[in-house]
């Protein structure tokens, strides 16, 4: 019996025995071909020497000293290299060990931000619904999914909460793409002048959504619009790319695509590629310089962060998408799935939308192609669709509550950087199978 508190107590998952590329092997010696890199962690597989070797070096020097005492090169290197490569403006970075850490750092430094430079009225985050942010309780407020938030309410800090930009069901028959961001656009602005803008400490996104609404990205100008809008009324912009980031997209990071930079930035999950728990919050220069100008001190910290051995794993990671060029595989990869994907699916009776980024995509079930109209929540098509593909070998990240927390299902493909043409195949092929074994009447 074990003893272990797993997601879900009714459901024991197989023991993993091993990793090789981009497939993980349970104990039986099952194959399953990671599709979605668990939850769009594993971008580079789960084998990858170079990331392994740096790890091992790493342990044979120091494995962990406590930032409270010390820094440590991998550190630094890593700092250094993020910020290279990083948006303009952002200049500092803070590690810690997952995303849902990252955005707690991000929100807290927001706010002590405007403490250090006397905006102390400056405490009201505006989010989106539809969006996922994190487990722990600030990131959990800050995220617009219902389902997730609903049991936790009563602990949720007060957060304003507009529409995703998500053209499939928000876009109104007959209209622009231009008209429909003006809407949204105005209505991010009627709320900031209900609470009044110089309450308003931050607005928090993710440039492409992930886990909530299955790999969808903005329109045009949309983060243009915000960016101008944050900048006018002084409220930090916070992106939250722990999904997106990373490459995922095509991009290191995904606002590249938008052209814009934000405050604040947050990234795990394809930092460390599994490979070791890792997270950052990105901060601009501005905001640095406010806290050593005043206070001197982020009051903020956890134990793990900057932990060496973290730090050298993520160090390798960037190693590899940056000097040995993994990251200029992603567009052509993405594109090569898209299309399979189109080709296969895009007749498909109930596959309402094939959309995404890079090698972040999702494809949205729907009971009526012509009525967008979702099924019946009860049946669970994304919990069915997920132990199909499971029981065919293909890990991908179904999830239900698209349209509004409750109803609508999706399916995120998020596989590693490293997929042959092949593999394509084989995904789509595995895809195809669990969706023929999975009840869309
Ligand atoms: N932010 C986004 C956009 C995410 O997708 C996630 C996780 O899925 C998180 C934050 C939380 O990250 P973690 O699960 O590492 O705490």
């Amino acid at each position: 019996m074990s003893h272990v508190f797993s997601r879900h107590t009714q459901n024991q998952p197989p023991l993993v025995s091993h990793g090789d590329g981009p497939y993980l092997f349970d104990k039986q010696g099952k194959a399953y071909l990671d599709g979605s890199g668990g939850a769009a962690v594993s971008c580079l597989g789960h084998s990858d020497p170079h990331v392994t070797a740096a790890i091992r070096a790493q342990l044979d020097k120091v494995a962990f000293a406590h930032t409270g005492f010390f820094t440590s090169d991998p550190a630094e290197a890593l700092a250094e290299k993020l910020i290279r490569h990083a948006p303009s403006g952002l200049d500092r970075v803070y590690f810690v060990s997952g995303g849902s850490e990252a955005v707690e750092a991000a929100l807290k430094l927001a706010r002590q931000y405007f403490l250090e430079i006397g905006q102390p009225e400056r405490s009201r985050i505006i989010a989106r619904r539809q969006s996922y942010h994190g487990n722990t309780l600030g990131a959990l407020a800050t995220g617009g999914n219902a389902w997730r938030r609903e049991p936790f309410s009563p602990l949720l800090m007060d957060v304003s909460h507009v529409s995703a930009c998500y053209a499939y069901r928000g876009q109104h028959d007959g209209e622009s793409e231009g008209d429909y961001c003006d809407r949204l656009i105005a209505e991010l602005e009627a709320e900031i002048a209900k609470h009044g803008a110089d309450t308003i400490m931050a607005f928090v996104a993710e440039p492409v959504v992930g886990a909530t609404l299955g790999g969808v990205p903005p329109v045009r100008n949309y983060y243009k619009r915000i960016r101008d809008i944050c900048d006018r009324e002084g409220i930090l912009l916070i992106l939250d790319e722990v999904m997106c980031g990373m490459g995922r997209t095509g991009t290191l990071f995904a606002s590249e695509q938008d052209g814009i930079s934000p405050d604040i930035c947050t990234v795990a999950k394809g930092l460390g590629a599994g490979y070791q728990p890792i997270g950052a919050m990105l901060c601009s220069g501005k905001i640095y310089d406010a806290i050593a100008q005043g206070s001197g001190f982020f009051q903020h910290g956890h134990t793990y962060i900057g932990h060496p051995t973290a730090c050298a794993a993520a160090g390798a990671v960037l190693e590899r998408l940056i000097d040995q060029d993994v990251l200029s595989q992603v567009a052509p990869l993405g594109a090569a799935l898209m299309e399979r994907l189109k080709d296969r699916f895009g007749q498909h009776p109930h596959i309402g939308d094939i959309r995404g980024r890079g090698l972040f995509l999702g494809l949205e079930l729907v009971q009526d192609r012509s009525t967008k109209a979702t099924f019946d929540p009860s049946l669970k098509v994304n919990a069915q669709l997920k132990k199909a593909a499971f029981a065919n070998g293909l890990i991908c990240y179904p999830m239900g509550g698209t349209v509004d927390g409750r109803t609508g299902d999706h399916v995120l493909l998020a596989p590693p950087f490293i997929l042959t043409d092949g593999q394509l195949d084989e995904l789509v092929d595995k895809l195809d199978l669990a969706l023929k074994a999975t009840n869309l009447s």
